[in-house]
This record gives C-alpha cells, sequence and structure tokens, in this order.
C-alpha cells in the first residue's frame, strides 16, 4: 500500500469512500489536449474583452455578497433555451458537475437509489456516493444505444428514486430518442423518480436530433441539465444550468450553499451569454470534425461510435494501449475511459484534427 494510502486509510473517513478513487483525467502539458471534450477553439477577442470589462465592474462590488438569485443569469439562460422557458424555470452552479450534485442532494441521500446506463459519465457514481445514495445500473445495446421498451423495463425493475440518461451520452456520442426519455419518465412514476436528463453535449448534436427541453411541459419530475464549459468554450469558468419545473429550483435552495455563484462567475457568464453567437460560431466548424473522424477512421478499418458530440469513441485497434502511447508521444493527448479496445477524442480544430488522424494512421498495421 502506498504512503499515501495508508496516510488516507488512518483517517476516520467515511466507510463508503474507503477505497474510491477521484475523478480525474491525467493533465499533462501536450500540445495537442483531445482528452476532456473541451472546445478547444479560444475565445474570439471581442468576447474575451467584454468579459473582462463586465468582470470589471463586478470587483467594484466585492465587498458584498453577490445575488444569491443570479437574477440576470437565469433571464439570460432562460431567453437562450428558448421553449418558452421562463427565469423561475432556471437553475445554475460551478459546473453541470455542482448542478448534479445539488439533484443528488435534494433528490438522493441514503436510503434512496440513482440509476443509469454505462457505459456512461463516470462521475454518476462518485456523485451517488459522495451523497451516500445507492448507484445501480442498467445496461444498454451492444452499439450502446437503448430501446424505450428496454429502458422501461429496466426502470421498472430496479424503481430508483433518480434515473441520470446521459444524450449525447459521455464516452459514446450516442443521443437517445425523445420516445426513451418519455418511456424512462413514465416508468418512473411508480417510484415517482426525478429524471435527469444530461444535455451538456447538446447544441453538438446533429440537426435532427432534439433536445429533451421540448418534454418540459407537464413534468414535473423532468430536469435538462446542461453545461457552457462545451458549446461555448468556458469550461474554466465553471457554469452549469438546469431547466425545469420551478418547484426544482425551490428544492435545490434547501441544499445550495449560500452565494455558491459568485459575482466574477456571474459576470462572466453574463456576458459570455451577451455574446452567445460569437462563443456558439465554431459549433458547425467542430460537428464537421467530428463527422470527418468518424468518416476517417471508418476508412482506416477502425469501428467509431455514431456520435452527436464533441467526441468520437472508437475500437477496432489491435493494440489501444499501444496507440494511446504512441499518440502521446507525438504530442496528441486522448483518452482512455476504461472501455476495453476502445479510446476517445475530442474534435478540436481542423489542424489538430489533421494531427490527430495523421499520427494515428502511422501508429496502425499497414
Ligand atoms: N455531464 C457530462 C456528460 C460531462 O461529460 C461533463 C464534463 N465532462 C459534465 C456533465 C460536467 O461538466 P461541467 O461541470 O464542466 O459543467
Amino acid at each position: 500500500m502506498s504512503e499515501q494510502l495508508e496516510n488516507l486509510n488512518r483517517l476516520p473517513l467515511r466507510d463508503d469512500l474507503r477505497g474510491l478513487t477521484p475523478y480525474g483525467a491525467p493533465q499533462l502539458d501536450v500540445p495537442i489536449l483531445l482528452n476532456v471534450n473541451e472546445n478547444t477553439h479560444g475565445l474570439p477577442e471581442h468576447v474575451r474583452r467584454a468579459i473582462v470589462a463586465e468582470v470589471e465592474s463586478a470587483v467594484g462590488g466585492l465587498n458584498r455578497y453577490p445575488d444569491r438569485e443570479f437574477t440576470q443569469l437565469r433571464e439570460k439562460l432562460a431567453r437562450y433555451l428558448g421553449h418558452g422557458l421562463v427565469p423561475e424555470n432556471i437553475w445554475a452552479g460551478n459546473g453541470s458537475n455542482e448542478v448534479l450534485q445539488q439533484i443528488l442532494q435534494a433528490f438522493g441521500g441514503p436510503g434512496r437509489t440513482a440509476m443509469s446506463f454505462p457505459p456512461t459519465y463516470s462521475m454518476y457514481p462518485l456523485l451517488a456516493s459522495g451523497t451516500g445514495t445507492a448507484y445501480v445500473t442498467g445496461t444498454r445495446e451492444a452499439d450502446f444505444s437503448l430501446t424505450p421498451e428496454s429502458a422501461a423495463a429496466q426502470i421498472r425493475a430496479q424503481a430508483p428514486n433518480i434515473i441520470i440518461l446521459c444524450t449525447p451520452n459521455n464516452p459514446t456520442g450516442t443521443a437517445l430518442g425523445l420516445d426513451v426519455i418519455e418511456a424512462a419518465y413514465e416508468a418512473g412514476e411508480a417510484s415517482n423518480a426525478i429524471v435527469v436528463v444530461d444535455e451538456a453535449y447538446a447544441e453538438f448534436s446533429h440537426a435532427d436530433t432534439p433536445s429533451a427541453l421540448q418534454l418540459l411541459p407537464g413534468r414535473e419530475r423532468l430536469i435538462i441539465s446542461r453545461t457552457m464549459s462545451k458549446a461555448f468554450a468556458l469550461a474554466g469558468a465553471r457554469i452549469g444550468y438546469l431547466a425545469a419545473a420551478p418547484q426544482i429550483a425551490d428544492a435545490l435552495r434547501l441544499v445550495r450553499l449560500p452565494y455558491h455563484l459568485s459575482a466574477i462567475t456571474q459576470a462572466t457568464a453574463n456576458a459570455a451569454l451577451t455574446h452567445a453567437d460569437a462563443l456558439l460560431s465554431n459549433v458547425e466548424d467542430i460537428k464537421g470534425q467530428r463527422d470527418r473522424i468518424v468518416r476517417e477512421l471508418t476508412d482506416l478499418g477502425l469501428d467509431p461510435a455514431p456520435s452527436d458530440a464533441n467526441f468520437v469513441l472508437f475500437g477496432g485497434m489491435e493494440n489501444p494501449r499501444a496507440v494511446w502511447e504512441g499518440l502521446l508521444e507525438a504530442g496528441v493527448l486522448v483518452r482512455d475511459i476504461g472501455i476495453e479496445g476502445h479510446l476517445r477524442v475530442t474534435a478540436g480544430t481542423e489542424a489538430e484534427t489533421d494531427t490527430f488522424l495523421t499520427v494515428l494512421r502511422s501508429l496502425l498495421p499497414a
């Protein structure tokens, strides 16, 4: 046992946290970072300046606590999402991870169960254990899809308190049909389950893949979670949010820390949303690179999963570890997400994609 682990084990840590590994992709100093699904395009210069100006004016009021209700931000997010949403439908946190944690704090906890369908976002089980919520898993088809019938039957069998459906799904890129979400919601009625649809990557979806936002009217147990970390290229600012019935926000007010969204965070998000069109202008380019990766990997005889996100999961390599290492040696970091035989690559700029594909080609048997 390592000294670090021995030191940790001496502490009176909660039993259910013993032996867990913290979340964390390697943060290596590599020229081309395609491992954590960030938006690799920088922020346009005029948007940077607008953010700096709004932050500067917020700095003048830093002696006071920020607006606890982040009123302006909720107005702007409601307007951005459309679908007839109003500020009362919106809640936000420091990244959608925090929003998801608050959902588990409010609706999960000891004696309660959260359910999702792996392979999916690896934070869900960690958020469950951190909040004392039991975590159960369902299964997908071999191609990572999920049918309405299968989702409903598995949910009825488990009767969870919280169902988390990630679409487009990390790490597979798979989008779920609205019929799957409707079926999951109906199947969750028996256990009065909260249904969270994690749409962190929604903006990258193909045009014919609809958002679950349109399912919100009349469904008070449904929550759509979003983030500004991906399409908005603001991962460093830590801004996530959700849309749901107003009583969901009321529930989260019971568990949020006082003034959890700093004045700096609110100013950054407000300025960014004023310039949403400019920030989102790279999304089409990223989608093009994503589709190109799927096409070219297929041509190389590999096995990429269809993706509605800004990344591609691919298999078909004889030695994925050697491919991962070969890419790293050439300065390209991709992600081994623990699915045997597979790697995941983020769609970056055209130049980054060029390099990734060229190096990859050189690593495969001729
Ligand atoms: N959901 C999914 C599916 C994700 O992949 C991520 C980020 N990797 C998040 C939520 C959390 O993102 P953030 O906290 O930056 O909003």
